[in-house]
């Protein structure tokens, strides 16, 4: 399988559906790293088929054996240098407000729903924007003056990236405003699976277990002021402006915090004076000891060292095992 032709052949997908494929695709421009060799084949099902269209996408990858990986903003992966030897869905494609009530508060978010729009104009350095995004989660809660994952300002991805990875910040997270996510399931199925606190944990989703595609996600919201929604997204933004997220291509925080360690992760890097190391074009954010940053030309396999030298360095000196928050794929 190498052509989007001979990905369709035999299978139940009509021949004229709306898909914006490549072949041998650059991974590094639908990353926020900018780094990732080719996919062997990239398709971005667009939305006027709709959910099936995407469904039927996963399901035909599956079924045919090729590895597949499922992709939303590309900010918290890191693609190897050889690519992805199989089919990389992007969901970008799959984007908007499947179904709101003003009543009950409770909105659906398709899965390629950008967070905030915002941060393409932020970030500058994240690489190609998605034009084809029609909608983002920002945007849909100020147009109906409701609030809940305003917290979220300014992060990038995509509400099917933020699900998966239970993403955080500012002390909450995207599970605790959710309600059910609707999936394909591991034997191919749609599934509506509803929260379960308990198999929700710090960064951590029951997705990351399995082998599925989300489609949407269910969350309760609250009405809120117009004013106080937007004054609170700024708040956000700029203070990742500030903190420097924007300045360099990276995937955000590398490591995961720990309890157990006492103090924040970065603050464990900072304190054995690691900010500025540096392998290749990949180095610790002068700026912030989570944070890895594209300082120019960076590989994955930099990226790879660096992320292992750090660790080793915080093993031997502070006796901390560090645990990769970003996915190598
Ligand atoms: C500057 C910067 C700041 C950041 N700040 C934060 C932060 O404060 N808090 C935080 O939690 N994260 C942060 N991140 C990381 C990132 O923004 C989040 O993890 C985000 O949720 C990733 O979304 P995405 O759509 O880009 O996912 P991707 O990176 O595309 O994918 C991440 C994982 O989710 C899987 N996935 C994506 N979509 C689907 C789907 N539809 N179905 C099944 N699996 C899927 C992928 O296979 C992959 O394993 C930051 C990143 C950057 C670059």
């Amino acid at each position: 399988m190498d052509t989007i032709e001979e990905f369709l052949k035999n299978s139940n997908i009509p021949a004229n559906a709306s898909i914006t494929a490549g072949r041998r695709e650059p991974l590094a421009k639908h990353t926020t790293f900018n780094v990732g060799g080719a996919a062997a084949l990239w398709i971005r099902p667009n939305q006027k088929d709709g959910a099936d269209l995407i469904a039927a996408i996963f399901q035909r990858a599956k079924t045919q054996g090729s590895p597949v990986c499922v992709l939303g903003r590309g900010a918290n992966v890191v693609f190897s240098d050889e690519g992805f030897p199989g089919v990389v869905l992007d969901t970008g494609g799959w984007s908007g407000v499947e179904t709101f009530g003003q009543e009950s508060g409770r909105i659906v978010f398709r899965a390629g729903t950008r967070i905030d729009r915002a941060v393409e104009t932020l970030a500058n350095s994240f690489g190609v924007p998605d034009e084809g995004a029609s909608c983002d989660v920002m945007g849909a809660l100020l147009a109906r003056g409701y609030g809940g994952l305003e917290f979220l300002a300014g992060m990038p991805g995509t509400i099917g990236g933020a699900v998966y990875m239970n993403a955080r910040c500012y002390e909450q997270s995207i599970a605790d405003r959710l309600v059910s996510v609707a999936i394909i399931d591991e034997r191919l199925r749609h599934v509506t699976v509803p929260f379960r606190a308990a198999e929700w944990g710090y960064k951590k989703s029951p997705f990351q277990n399995r082998d599925t595609l989300i489609l949407a996600a269910e969350f309760s919201l609250y009405r809120k002021e117009k004013d106080a929604l937007l004054a609170d997204m700024n708040a956000r933004r700029a203070d990742r402006e500030r903190k420097g997220h924007y300045r360099f291509p990276s995937a955000g925080s590398v490591f995961k915090n720990n309890r157990a360690f006492g103090m924040p992760t970065g603050k464990i890097i900072d304190d054995l004076g690691l900010r500025g190391l540096s392998r290749g074009g990949a180095m610790v954010a002068p700026f912030h000891g989570n944070i890895i940053v594209n300082a120019g030309g960076a590989t994955a396999t930099d990226i790879r060292f660096l992320v292992d030298d750090v660790a080793q360095r915080v093993r031997k000196s502070a006796g901390f095992e560090l645990e990769t928050e970003i996915v190598f794929m």
